[in-house]
């Protein structure tokens, strides 16, 4: 990225040499993109960031229908996509959303159900945030397809972490975030299939094919293509090795921690996650003491008006409060080594003791 903000510094839209160098770069990166979906280089707009290209495909297609529509989505969806189709809501779109299990898997079900046609687009995450649970995405785009409805899919917690091939799997659009396939924060890519109905959200220039007008990131989007392709080289073994270390940090902890639980779908996962509850402590009060240690978890929960609300996916799934409340997402990446594991496997369980000698719920 570095020659990028130095003495590659030309604009891609120039017509002179400085700008058309820089535009192969930009076009390199497109391709790089292209590859990790499978997909074909024009199909590739980039965005600023995985919320960016949420909006770009519901806001898009609202836009490119006018006001009849119909927007589906789940319970669990990150903000970028829950958020935006509540809004729609208000600006007169119908919207509804779709169910979860206990595991947090979708209830298929109520999508069958649910009434899906042309005017219709249907927004359905690969994998959530929160436990890593990956939705039967094949299916529910197949489904929406059949019905002549638009599929938008939220891929940003899989890409780089399961194949995704959207020439087996028929989405008509799907968000991808820079940094969490580890390019930069503020870059992200929207793979939109051609012909699918979508209008732009920003007017100006003609940049990427003028869906996405603006002058183009161009250092981020140079690392975003290494990443992607980086991302590609040796998923299966790094997946093999993700899944291993965090198989044993999961069992050591449901084994070691008193009252832990585990969230989501013990199968269907990403490899790198592990959402676990402990019981009647507040997950704030983990973080911050794994945090003293140098351990970096998070929870789902919003601290909201002084009050800890429970985060909305562990509502969707039913989670009791006493547990939903102390949900921690442990996430493991290319850079989490054995030790790691061993620390964190060190460190918690009398950092949950600790809590629960103080927690007026066990005390009361
Ligand atoms: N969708 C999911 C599933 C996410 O996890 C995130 C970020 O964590 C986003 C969307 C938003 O991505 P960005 O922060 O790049 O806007």
């Amino acid at each position: 990225m570095l020659p990028f903000f130095t003495e590659k510094y030309g604009n891609p839209s120039s017509i002179h040499r400085f700008g058309g160098l820089i535009r192969r770069n930009v076009e390199k990166a497109r391709e790089q993109a292209a590859a990790l979906l499978n997909a074909r280089p024009q199909e590739i707009y980039f965005t600023s960031c995985g919320t960016e290209s949420d909006n770009m495909a519901l806001q898009g297609f609202v836009r490119a229908h006018g006001r009849n529509c119909r927007v589906i989505t789940s319970a669990v969806e990150h903000p970028a996509v829950l958020n935006t189709c509540r809004q729609l809501k208000k600006e007169g779109a119908e919207e509804f959303e779709i169910g979860v299990d206990a595991d947090g898997m979708l209830l298929m079900d109520q999508l069958a159900a649910a009434s899906i046609d042309e005017n219709t687009i249907v927004s359905l995450m690969w994998a959530n945030n929160e436990t890593g649970v990956l939705f039967p995405i094949k299916e529910a785009a197949e489904l929406v397809k059949a019905r002549g409805g638009v599929f938008h899919t939220d891929a940003v917690q899989a890409a780089g972490k399961v194949a995704i091939d959207v020439t087996r799997v028929p989405v008509d659009m799907l968000a991808i975030s820079g940094h969490k396939i580890h390019a930069p924060k503020g870059v992200g890519i929207m793979f939109i299939r051609e012909g699918t109905p979508v209008a732009p959200l920003l007017f100006g220039g003609h940049q990427e094919r003028g869906l996405r007008a603006g002058t183009e990131n161009v250092p981020y989007i140079v690392g975003l293509g290494i990443a992607c392709e980086l991302a590609m080289r040796g998923m299966d073994e790094e997946s093999a090795r993700t899944r291993r270390m965090r198989d044993r940090l999961e069992n050591a902890l449901l084994k070691s921690c008193t009252g832990a639980r585990l969230n989501g779908h013990k199968e269907a996962r990403l490899p790198n996650t592990t959402n676990i509850s402990f019981e009647f402590i507040e997950g704030e009060g983990v973080l911050l003491l794994l945090d003293e240690k140098g351990i970096a978890a998070s929870s789902g929960s919003a601290c909201t008006t002084g009050s800890l609300e429970p985060s909305h996916v562990m509502k969707a799934m039913g989670v009791p409060y006493t547990l939903a409340h102390s949900s921690i997402r442990f996430s493991l990446s290319r850079s989490t080594a054995d030790r790691d594991i061993d620390a964190v496997i060190e460190a918690l369980p009398p950092i949950v003791d600790r809590l629960r000698s103080l927690s007026p719920f066990v005390n009361s």
